[in-house]
């Protein structure tokens, strides 16, 4: 057991350290991504009309990652509690990386004017460059073979994971212990992950593949915001030795996985849908709206829910660390603003796309994330 304090502060030596372990993890995660196995899927259609490769790694890099972590864990005693200690040197380290990825992948973009762009592009006052480099100036970047887009949710979600998996360690280094809801917290973040990884090709066919740009937004999401707010709970698990009862922790796993199965099923639904129209939902061929909006399963009962499963997911999350700080619920409240701006972007952008159809799904569906409210 130790008395030291949790964090470090920023020097020289803490942001070398840091440096080092940023762009080491990147660094695997990219090479990993061009050498690991993985499914051979062809993305959803182009402006274009052109279908890209992609080859999805994401399942193979979690799976080695949990292999390195055991290996380094329990064959050479290793701690990932350093990872805690840093974080605000990982912090700053993490925000100077996204800056130049963003640089890179601009001038990347400007390498020939026939590169591929976002039709959703938008217009606003403000110089063209700004525009670019804050939504980026190309839709599918590619280096030595590899979808930026696609490779930079590693970094980004098997980052979060790795600082939700340090806390436990920095929990036993202070206290001996390590709680039960130190342990759902982990375990939940296990569950979300490992379900997104089965059904990887699932992203090929979101918004932000599809139609978005790859700038700066994106990239600083993926590499800063995801990582280092995602991980937010963990910080009031540490120190907090009480153990939560069975019935509490047990009505907490309840809660979690009803939730993660209402937002995985969700999405999963609508996109087998897309994939092949005859596929049954719940048993039923599918009903729709025009044969074009999906009106079974979750699509019917509300037009969000799978946005609804995930703001549940990340209330649980925030439920590991109880009632003491309002703190952590700063997760799942920014996760409920995050998808109502989105919620409201992509009704417009359906209501312009389906135009009648659309007003018929809402008078089907009546919400869209809070039932019978919003
Ligand atoms: P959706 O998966 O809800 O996709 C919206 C699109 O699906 C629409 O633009 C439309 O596109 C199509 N669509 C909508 N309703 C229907 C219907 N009834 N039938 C058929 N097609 C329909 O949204 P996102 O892409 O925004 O999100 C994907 C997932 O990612 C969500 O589960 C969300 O929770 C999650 N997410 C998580 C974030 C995080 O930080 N944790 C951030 C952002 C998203 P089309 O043109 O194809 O018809």
């Amino acid at each position: 057991m130790t008395t030291e304090p949790l964090l470090l502060p920023v020097t020289a030596d803490t942001l070398w350290t840091a440096t080092q372990m940023v762009v080491g993890f990147i660094a695997a995660m990219f090479i990993g991504s061009m050498v690991v196995p993985g499914l051979e899927r062809k993305g959803y259609k182009l402006p274009n009309g052109e279908e890209l490769p992609y080859k999805l790694t994401g399942m193979s890099l979690f799976f080695l990652t949990h292999v390195a972590v055991a290996v380094a864990t329990f064959g050479f005693g290793i701690s990932l509690a350093p990872i805690v200690h840093h974080f605000w040197s990982l912090f700053a380290v993490t925000n100077v990386v996204a800056i130049a990825w963003t640089l890179a992948l601009f001038f990347w973009g400007r390498r020939s004017p026939d590169v591929l762009k976002s039709e959703e592009a938008t217009s606003l006052p403000i110089p063209q460059v700004v525009q670019d480099l804050w939504y980026g100036n190309e839709l599918n970047p590619r280096w030595f073979g590899v979808d930026i887009k696609m490779f930079m949710y590693q970094p980004s979600l098997i980052g979060v994971y790795l600082i939700v998996a340090s806390f436990p360690y920095a929990q036993y280094e202070r206290h001996g212990v390590i709680t039960p809801q130190m342990y759902c917290f982990v375990g939940f973040w296990f569950t979300y992950l490992f379900t997104h990884y089965v059904k990887e090709e699932f992203m090929l066919s979101t918004w932000d593949i599809i139609a978005e740009n790859f700038g700066f937004m994106l990239v600083w999401g993926d590499l800063v915001y995801v990582p280092f707010l995602y991980s937010l709970p963990g910080w009031w698990l540490v120190d907090q030795t009480e153990p939560f009862s069975t019935t509490t922790w047990s009505l907490l796993v309840v809660l979690h996985l009803v939730c993660l199965w209402v937002f995985r099923e969700a999405n999963w639904q609508k996109e087998r849908y897309k994939r092949d129209r005859e596929a049954l939902i719940w048993g039923r061929t599918p009903e729709t709206i025009g044969g074009r909006l999906l009106v079974s399963g979750f699509w019917g009962i509300g037009r969000k829910i799978n946005y609804t499963g995930e703001i549940g997911v990340y209330i649980s999350f925030a439920l590991c660390t109880g009632f003491g700080s309002p703190f952590p619920y700063l997760l799942p409240l920014s996760l409920l603003i995050l998808l109502t701006w989105r919620a409201g972007r992509d009704d417009k952008r359906c209501r312009a796309k389906y135009g009648e159809l659309w007003e018929a799904y809402c008078k089907r569906a009546r919400f869209r994330i809070i039932p019978f409210i919003y």
